[in-house]
């Protein structure tokens, strides 16, 4: 029998890291029990955008309120996590995404996110290397970049440093009680956290998580060749898809000069192995918005997977009928946004406090709340 623990955390990657920094900060005695690098998951193969995304209400309150996490923590992470305030440009190909420009600024306005409305000229002006005869775009200024494992190596020190423990090792059960490991040991815990990413379903059988494969290339340094985040707005066609394989123009600028491409989504491809078709189109889309891009060299190609849910919502808080275990899952394709307001939701949850936005639509149980309701 090992010591006992208020929280018992299995994964570290962003999101797990993020709730061992919030649950060690509030003065809980956590573990943390990783069998991999620390952000060597989803977290290693993300973009880094944080984002402010206004898919349906919940997401927008969880997006923006992580957004202003990251930037009240700006000023405290070190060079290596590469913090830019690149801002966003959504950008429109024609006058029916200008209408959706227009849409989202009037939405954001109304949260007190700052934005600008770009005509052609504008457009062209802010980013002289996307082919001309785009509509324009929405300029979001205080979005940002990072690089995600050293965020999430971050926030596993800061973690360490409020004495919380980790233990290199894989979790084999969760339970109201504590963790089994895999070596065989129990380690006793008030509360156990399942943050495991796209592994979660291992660990808590039955809820609803699904893997969605991701591409992503990297090129050589061409400082100045990109800006901003650059995003499609066909972009969320594609994110809200929840069926077919899809690609989306997606470009952001790394500190380093170098120009991060993506991305693709693919449900029911389970092989971590890089998709030349899919690559393909996805390097086919980004260079019909930038034609120059043919032009650079590719130093990288990856993939990684994305944890989604059927309402493109993550889990977070106690599995039903299970009050003392924890779901911290299922954040997709925002899970770097949305780790730190993970973390904050998970330990005011344990603790009993009250939360700084509802967190009703991330519960576990909602869905069979709704149905109970229906
Ligand atoms: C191509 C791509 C681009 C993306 N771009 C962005 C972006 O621009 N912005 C954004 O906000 N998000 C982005 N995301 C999403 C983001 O990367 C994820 O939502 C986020 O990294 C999830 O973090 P996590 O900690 O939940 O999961 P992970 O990082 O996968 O961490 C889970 C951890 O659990 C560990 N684990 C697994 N099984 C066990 C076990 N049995 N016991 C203990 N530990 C275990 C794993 O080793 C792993 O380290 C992107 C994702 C992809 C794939």
């Amino acid at each position: 029998m090992r010591a006992s623990y208020d929280v018992a955390i299995a994964g570290a990657g962003i999101v797990g890291a993020a709730c061992a920094a919030e649950c060690a900060t509030a003065g809980l005695k956590v573990v943390v029990v990783e069998p991999g690098p620390i952000g060597g998951g989803a977290t290693a193969a993300g973009m880094g955008h944080i984002v402010v995304m206004d898919d349906s209400p919940a997401q927008v309150a969880l997006t923006h309120y992580s957004r202003t996490l990251w930037q009240e923590l700006a000023p405290e992470l070190p060079g290596d996590v590469e913090y830019v305030a690149a801002g966003t440009i959504w950008v429109a190909a024609d006058e029916e995404e200008m209408a959706e420009v227009r849409r989202k600024q009037a939405v954001y306005a109304g949260i007190g996110v700052r934005t600008e409305i770009l005509d052609a000229q504008a457009l062209a002006a802010a980013e002289p290397n996307l082919r001309t005869g785009l509509a324009g775009g929405l300029l979001v200024p205080d979005d940002a970049v990072i690089y995600p494992p050293c965020g999430a190596r971050f926030l596993m020190e800061r973690a360490r440093s409020r004495g919380a423990e980790l233990l290199t090792d894989a979790v084999a059960e969760l339970s109201q009680e504590g963790i089994r490991l895999r070596d065989g040991s129990f380690v006793p815990a008030g509360t156990t956290v399942n943050a495991t990413g796209a592994w979660a379903p291992e660990l808590t059988a039955g809820i609803e998580v699904r893997q969605r494969k991701g591409h992503l290339a990297i090129t050589d340094r061409y400082p100045g060749f990109v800006h901003h985040q650059l995003v499609e707005l066909g972009y969320l066609k594609s994110a809200h898809s929840t069926a077919a394989d899809s690609v989306a123009f997606n470009a952001q600028p790394r500190r380093t000069g170098q120009i991060l491409i993506g991305s693709s989504r693919q449900f029911g491809a389970e092989h971590a192995a890089v998709d030349a078709p899919i690559l393909g189109r996805m390097l086919s889309r980004a260079v019909e918005y930038m034609p120059r891009i043919a032009e650079l060299s590719a130093l990288r190609v990856w993939t990684g997977f994305r944890a989604a849910t059927p309402d493109k919502l993550p889990l977070i808080g106690p599995c039903p009928g299970q009050p003392r275990i924890y779901l911290a899952t299922g954040h997709e394709g925002l899970g770097i946004t949305t780790s730190l307001a993970t973390g904050k939701l998970v330990a005011g949850q344990i603790l009993g406090h009250p939360c700084a936005i509802p967190i009703e639509p991330y519960l576990p149980g909602r869905r069979q709340e709704e149905a109970r309701h229906e």
